[in-house]
C-alpha cells in the first residue's frame, strides 16, 4: 500500500474488506476515534545489552475499537494523514505518551522514542509545540528521541535536515528508524547528525537461519553505525539466539517480544518494576 506515496490504500485484510467495502466508513470511524482521544500510546521497552538493563522505550499508537477487528497503527496513521488528521493524532499521542512516562517516575536517563511521520515534522509548528509538550510534561528534553524513516529523509531533505538538527542542539535524539528499507539511505545519513540506528526488524527475523549474508548484513549495519559514531537498536528480536548474535556483533540495544510486547500504561508501570534479566 506504500508504493503510491500514501495518497491511497487498500485495505486487503480480509474481515476488513468484508467490513469495509467503504473506506469511507472505516475513515469516519477513526476521525471520531481521533476526536474522542480513544488511540493511546502502548509501551515497549528497549534493554541494553551490556548492562542488561530497560533504558528506554518506543511509544506506539493502538486504537481501542471495542467489538470491532484490530486495525494496526500501520493503517490508521496511513489514514490519518490522507484525512489530514494526523497532526492532531500525533498531539494527542505526545501528550500522552509524555504525561504517562513522567508519572512513572522512572529514572532520568530512561529515554522515551517517538514515531514522527515526515507530514508532522515537517509542519512548520512542529518544532516548538513540540518542545512544549515535553517541557510542560516535567520531562527534559534529552529524554525524548524522535524516530524517523528513511523515507521521511525523501520528502524535502534540507527542511528535514535543519529542523532535525535544531532540534537535536537542544538536546533531543533523533533515531533513523526501519534503517536498511529505504533508498540512498546511506548518502543521506552521511550528511544528517543522529543519535540511533534501528536496524529494521526483517534483518532480525532472518538472524537465525543459515543464511550467511543475513548475518554479514547486520554485521555491517553494526559495524559502519558504531564507526559514524551512532548507537544501534535491533528491533523485532523474538528468540534468545538473536539476542545471542546480537550480543556477539556489539549491538548496544534490542528491542522485541522476547523482552517485551508493546503495553498499555499500567502493565507497562508494573514490568519496569518487576523486570530483572537474568
Ligand atoms: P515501527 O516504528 O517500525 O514499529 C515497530 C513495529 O514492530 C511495531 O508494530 C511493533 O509492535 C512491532 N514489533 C515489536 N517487537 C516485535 C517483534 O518482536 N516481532 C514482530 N514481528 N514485531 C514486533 P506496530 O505497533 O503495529 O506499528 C507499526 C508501525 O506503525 C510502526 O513501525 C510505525 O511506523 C507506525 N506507528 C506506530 N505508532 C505510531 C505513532 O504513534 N506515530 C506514527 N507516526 N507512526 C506510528
Ligand atoms: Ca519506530
Ligand atoms: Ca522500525
Ligand atoms: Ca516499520
Amino acid at each position: 500500500t506504500k508504493q503510491n506515496g500514501g495518497k491511497n490504500y487498500t485495505i486487503y485484510d480480509y474481515h476488513l474488506g468484508r467490513k469495509f467495502q467503504d473506506n469511507n466508513e472505516l475513515e469516519e470511524e477513526l476521525i471520531r476515534a481521533i476526536k474522542d482521544q480513544i488511540i493511546s500510546p502502548y509501551f515497549q521497552p528497549k534493554l541494553e545489552l551490556s548492562s542488561g538493563k530497560l533504558i528506554g522505550c518506543e511509544s506506539l499508537a493502538r486504537w481501542q475499537r471495542t467489538n470491532s477487528d484490530y486495525i494496526g497503527p500501520d493503517l490508521f496513521i496511513e489514514i490519518a494523514e490522507k484525512k489530514h488528521r494526523i497532526n492532531e493524532l500525533s498531539k494527542s499521542l505526545f501528550l500522552e505518551t509524555f504525561k504517562s512516562i513522567s508519572e512513572m517516575g522512572l529514572s532520568k536517563d530512561f529515554v522515551t522514542s517517538v514515531n514522527v511521520s515526515a507530514m508532522v515534522l515537517l509542519d512548520d509548528n512542529f518544532q516548538n509545540n513540540f518542545i512544549e509538550y515535553i517541557t510542560q510534561s516535567g520531562l527534559a528534553l534529552n529524554q525524548i528521541e524522535i524516530e524517523i524513516t528513511e523515507s521521511c529523509l525523501i520528502e524535502d531533505f534540507e527542511k528535514v535536515k535543519s529542523t532535525l538538527s535544531s532540534l537535536r542542539n537542544k538536546g533531543i535524539r533523533i533515531a533513523i528508524d526501519d534503517f536498511g528499507t529505504g533508498f540512498a539511505s546511506l548518502n543521506y545519513l552521511t550528511q544528517l547528525d543522529v543519535d540511533t540506528i534501528k536496524i529494521d526488524k526483517s534483518f532480525i527475523g532472518q538472524l537465525d537461519n543459515q543464511v550467511k549474508s543475513n548475518r554479514v548484513i547486520v554485521e555491517s549495519i553494526i559495524n559502519m553505525s558504531h564507526k559514524l559514531g551512532y548507537k544501534v537498536v535491533a528491533e523485532g528480536v523474538e528468540t534468545c539466539n538473536q539476542l545471542k548474535i546480537l550480543k556477539s556483533l556489539n549491538c548496544d540495544f534490542i528491542q522485541g517480544y522476547l523482552i517485551s510486547k508493546p503495553l498499555n500504561n499500567f502493565y507497562f508501570k508494573s514490568f519496569m518494576n518487576e523486570f530483572d534479566f537474568t
